[in-house]
């Protein structure tokens, strides 16, 4: 293990108690072996959940990634655009196989037009790489909200509705094979429905025919770093998932 992939552990909180196996030569696919028996967590069912997904605004599908851009980036359909310094489209391979999707952008992001640039991000980029993946290599990072929600606050139902069209556009382009919710915002928009985050987690959903699987949001793991191990479970799935 180098020096890199130690810190990339340390960061996730799992050195020395994990160790990652190294790659096959031929495979394009993390492979990750858990070397500590960790009990798993039991299989959530997602508690009884009120349906939320909110009648989506109609916003006329672009023709294309270069209209679809160019659509959101002109976009003021909702009261966020009026707050904030430019819009966040989402970053990263474009055919990617992995999609992950966070909440919205916050200052950092606001200020780069980037998702995930920030300290979350760089947690975000630390997980990626404790699963051998790379932001823009196979990998694409998008929000729900492509507009950052002043102070940092979640976006609100009629924001997500608005902005949502704007993902599932982005998410029938990249085709991805697995779609992994960070936080309870990504889940909760994307699967429609109301749940606690644990109760989401370890759960194969599915979001209109693709597997998507729930996790914590970097910045909450940033908070709670005790919660990293557990991060790592669900990272651990979604390889598996993807073997
Ligand atoms: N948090 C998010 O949910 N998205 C970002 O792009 C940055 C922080």
């Amino acid at each position: 293990m180098n020096l890199r992939d130690e810190n990339v552990l340390r960061e996730m909180n799992l050195y020395p108690l994990w160790v990652r196996k190294e790659m096959p030569a031929h495979s394009e696919q993390p492979s990750v072996e858990v070397t500590q028996e960790v009990e798993a967590q039991p299989v959530a069912h997602v508690a009884p959940v009120e349906a939320v997904r909110h009648a989506e605004t109609s916003i006329a599908p672009a023709s294309g990634w270069d209209g679809l851009k160019a659509q959101v980036k002109d976009c003021t359909a909702c009261k966020l655009r009026a707050g904030c310094t430019q819009t966040v489209f989402g970053v990263g391979d474009e055919n990617a196989d992995w999609l992950f999707v966070g909440e919205g952008p916050g200052a950092d992001e606001d200020e780069r037009g980037e998702p995930f640039v920030g300290q979350a991000g760089k947690l975000l980029d630390n997980m990626l790489a404790s699963i051998k993946l790379k932001r823009g290599n196979n990998v694409y990072i998008a929000n729900i909200v492509k507009c950052r929600p002043p102070n940092n606050r979640a976006p609100e139902a009629d924001e997500v509705a608005t902005c949502l069209p704007y993902l599932k556009q982005q998410i029938a382009h990249i085709k991805p094979k697995l779609i992994v919710a960070l936080g309870k915002t990504a889940a909760t928009s994307l699967l429609g429905k109301e749940a606690t985050l644990g109760s989401m987690r370890g759960t194969l959903h599915d979001f209109e025919g693709i597997p998507l699987l729930v996790t914590y949001h970097p910045a909450y793991l940033l908070r709670s770093p005790a919660e990293k191990a557990k991060a790592w479970q669900d990272l651990c799935m979604a390889v598996k998932q993807m073997k």
